[in-house]
């Protein structure tokens, strides 16, 4: 299969022959339109209102509740008031699960209580709860000589997560979440505890989405707020120590959601299609205003403002906005996603996914062919007037864009800064007092331009597909 090229320029563009690739050369109309559009919403746009909207309107989001239901319809009726075109919610079956009491307390040597929340997906504990004496542990690695200590035992994963720019902190502490459950099930633990995957110090703890392995006993996990399992280690270096925690979570039959849909049909080329993407689900604990109802938001108003274009204006390709269903526990959307259009996924020249937040934006990265990489530093100086001219390769753009991997379609994530993005992330207080609309419209603005162009730049010449595997966890 060949793959439909948005990178004319690359005959323009010379590729040094040890290395710095420079950007091309974009059409002067191309860099005139983009950067009008790129400053017209850095000044203003209504980027928030949609946030808004979403998080107070429809509330928290978890898979198939009355929330999601209810952010489906209101994105819908958005949809179609602001003038997107074929507007429709594709039905989605998704795991369903439900948060029930919670609570947690040390018993021995004192007895106080612990601020904690289930995991997603976790299995709920006896109604009497578990309780026994805690083994600490720093990492999975460690755990993983755990021997026989934890017959019998709670385990307590105490791994910081590093507060970085780029998200990577918590790339690399989310395994204990995912794989920590069965890892010290696998060693005769009876529940698990972990640190919560976040950088605040509040006593708000941070679910978000674990999975049991097939060939480990189902034990229920919790995280801790960041403060009580500090509690728990200067508590452990006095002697042992004796905890209760009671879950009340269950998963039920699977349920309805759907990813909602609205293009904004190209001029030229309506059915080449540029995705623009974010999920409309979230966790339950607060409404999701930064994960991720500002990605709705700012999906949602990028495209709207491209179609705000005159219309000679109007970029040739579609423009797509695709809020995925079932992002947080199953990526069930992007999987349905990819299935149900499959036989229009050679016509989709590339996906962008803004899923870190409300920015400020830092750029974007990339997984792409080798030829597209001029096109790409192009579209980056753009950017640089909103600070956002930072490129980097990475696997996939966003969770939900894995499923079109196998297709070769170019994949792009929306880079926004993460420092603070981890302190509300999964918790009680991600809600829409966290938004800033000055730095959602420059987000915005940044996701717009790079749509934009890759929507508008000529067809000259075709690259071979470059399909990638599928994640083994997403197989
Ligand atoms: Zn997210
Ligand atoms: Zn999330």
């Amino acid at each position: 299969m060949k793959r439909l090229v948005l990178l004319g320029f690359a005959l323009v563009v010379a590729v040094a022959a040890i290395g710095a690739v420079k950007p091309a050369t974009l059409p002067p109309e191309i860099v005139r339109t983009a950067s009008g559009l790129r400053d017209r919403i850095a000044a203003g746009s209504r980027a928030a209102d949609w946030v808004r909207d979403i998080t107070d309107l429809a509330g928290p989001r978890m898979p198939a509740s009355p929330g999601d239901r209810a952010a489906v319809a209101l994105t819908v009726s958005m949809l179609k008031a602001q003038g997107f075109a074929n507007v429709r919610a594709d039905k989605v079956i998704v795991p369903v699960w439900e948060r029930g009491v919670e609570t947690g307390e040390v018993l021995s040597p004192t007895r106080q209580s612990l601020a904690l929340t289930a995991l997603g997906g976790s299995i709920a504990t006896p109604d009497a709860g578990v309780e026994g004496e805690v083994v600490r542990f720093t990492s999975l690695e460690e755990l993983a000589f755990a021997g026989d200590t934890l017959r019998g035992k709670i385990a307590f994963i105490d791994r910081p997560t590093a507060r970085t720019s780029d998200g990577s902190g918590y790339g690399s502490a989310g395994d204990v979440r995912g794989r920590g459950a069965s890892a010290a099930a696998r060693h005769g633990a009876i529940g698990l505890l972990i640190r919560s995957i976040g950088t605040d110090d509040t006593r708000s703890p941070h679910t978000g989405g674990m999975r049991y392995e097939t060939d480990a006993p189902q034990i229920p996990a919790a995280a801790l707020s960041a403060p009580d399992a500090a509690l728990l280690k200067r508590l452990l270096e006095r002697g042992p120590v004796k905890v209760k925690f009671t879950l009340g979570c269950r998963t039920l039959p699977d349920g309805e959601s759907a990813n909602v849909i609205g293009d904004i049909p190209g001029r030229e080329l309506p059915n080449e299609i540029v995705l623009l993407g974010a999920h409309l689900d979230s966790w339950d604990l607060g409404t999701g205003a930064l994960d991720d109802a500002a990605g709705c938001g700012i999906v949602i108003e990028a495209a709207r403002q491209i179609a705000q274009l005159p219309q000679a204006k109007r970029p040739r390709r579609t423009i797509r906005v695709v809020l995925f269903a079932n992002e947080e526990n199953g990526l069930k959307g992007g999987k349905a996603y990819a299935e149900k259009y499959a036989a229009e996924l050679p016509q989709h020249v590339a996906a962008l996914e803004a899923d870190l937040g409300q920015g400020p934006p830092l750029g974007f990265s990339w997984n792409a062919g080798r030829l597209a990489e001029p096109l790409f530093k192009a579209i980056a100086g753009l950017l640089a007037p909103l600070g956002a001219d930072h490129l980097v390769e990475y696997d996939v753009g966003g969770a939900d864009l894995i499923y079109l991997l196998p297709s070769g379609i170019p994949s792009l994530g929306l880079s926004l800064d993460a420092t603070e993005y981890f302190d509300y992330h999964h918790t009680a207080n991600d809600n829409y007092d966290r938004i800033d609309p000055q730095i959602l419209d420059r987000s915005t603005a940044a996701a717009a331009t790079i749509a934009y162009v890759l929507a508008e730049v000529p067809p000259v010449e075709r690259i071979p597909a470059e399909k990638r595997a599928l994640p083994a966890w997403a197989r």
